[in-house]
């Protein structure tokens, strides 16, 4: 890259296009799957300079649990990126017995090599609800199951809560939920995200007025119960991440109200990229087209000679978007 301060320190991984889900604002289970990267052809797409300053991946799908390889997915994220601090999980826990699995392994792995690992768990309601969202019956029922064993094993995870128009009205009774339960929860927009494929679906702009003003006071109370908890905790970490959270409910405040984003986000500052199940590189993954394929061209090559898509994206998408990846 040309100058150091726009090296790649992040890579959203979007290890396979596998779902065992059919959410509501997700239509990537109605598509067939494409062929997910070998740990083999992973480690060649890593080993390219672009990669040489990643410092934390995220790994998402589809559903992670269902690449057929995913310890040595796991294995050769840490093993081909030798500056890794961080790894972060996202499981649906549709089956429970396959997201536990992922869960311990990460888990026991991260420990043994120094690295932090964020895990988090879709739960966008309680009981039916979730279901809906989740399109699948008995998934809130699997995820508690989860959920229990997580906690019994003492294992810090945050719960994820896509907020859509199936879900908005029932958030009240969600975060009663999470407070019984000292289930740590943070909440989202569901969004229109073009690797997604869910133009059709629910997302934020389907919020009637009223939908939108409920949300934002929700949010707002959100802010003031984490300032109020902030008076309490006194460790730097936790405060720095409840900053982090009551950023990113102020930006999803400001884009409900039709204002533009607060924030910038590490896609837009080239800190950040999105590489997806089959090598197929993108700028990011809600409005980027792709760019270019890593098994085909050096991903450095492929991150350079598109810029001008990123600027692009910077000058129509960009002031506009919700999604909550904020710097
Ligand atoms: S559209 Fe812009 S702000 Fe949104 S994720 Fe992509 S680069 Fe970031």
């Amino acid at each position: 890259m040309a100058k150091e301060k726009s090296s790649i320190r992040k890579i959203a991984y979007l290890s396979t296009s596998k779902c065992n889900s059919k959410c509501v604002m997700c239509n990537i289970h109605a598509k067939k799957p494409t062929k997910d990267l070998t740990p083999k052809q992973l480690k060649k797409i890593l080993s390219d300079p672009l990669f040489k300053n990643v410092k934390v991946i995220g790994v998402s799908g589809g559903e992670p649990s269902l690449h057929k390889n995913w310890k040595e997915i796991y294995n050769t994220l840490c093993s081909s990126l030798p500056n890794l601090k961080a790894i972060g999980l996202t499981t649906n826990c549709v089956n429970s017995r396959k997201s536990i699995d992922i869960i311990q392994y990460y888990y026991n792995q991260s420990k043994k090599r120094n690295i932090k690992l964020s895990l988090y768990i879709s739960l966008d309601g309680v009981g039916e609800i979730h279901d809906q969202v989740r399109g699948i019956k008995g998934n809130f029922k699997s995820a508690m199951n989860v959920i229990d064993w997580l906690k019994y094993s003492k294992i810090n995870f945050t719960c994820a809560c896509t907020v859509s128009k199936i879900n908005v009205l029932n958030l009240e009774e969600l975060r009663k939920f999470c407070d019984k339960n000292k289930i740590n929860i943070r909440y989202r927009l569901a969004s229109k995200i073009n690797r997604l494929y869910n133009n059709d679906s629910q997302t934020y702009h389907q919020l009637s007025k009223e939908e939108k003003k409920f949300l934002i006071n929700f949010l707002l109370e959100e802010i003031h119960r984490q300032k109020r908890s902030l008076l309490q905790k006194i460790t730097y970490i936790v405060n720095k991440k409840k900053m982090k959270k009551e950023k990113i409910y102020q930006h999803i405040i400001s884009i409900l109200k039709g204002n533009k984003r607060t924030s910038p986000c590490p896609h837009s500052l080239q800190e950040a990229i999105c590489l997806s199940n089959n090598g197929n590189l993108m700028y990011c993954s809600v409005a980027s087209k792709i760019i270019g394929n890593c098994l085909k061209n050096s991903a450095k090559n492929i991150y350079l000679l598109n810029l001008s898509h990123l600027r692009e994206l910077k000058g129509e998408k960009c002031k506009d978007c919700s999604h909550d990846i904020i710097k």
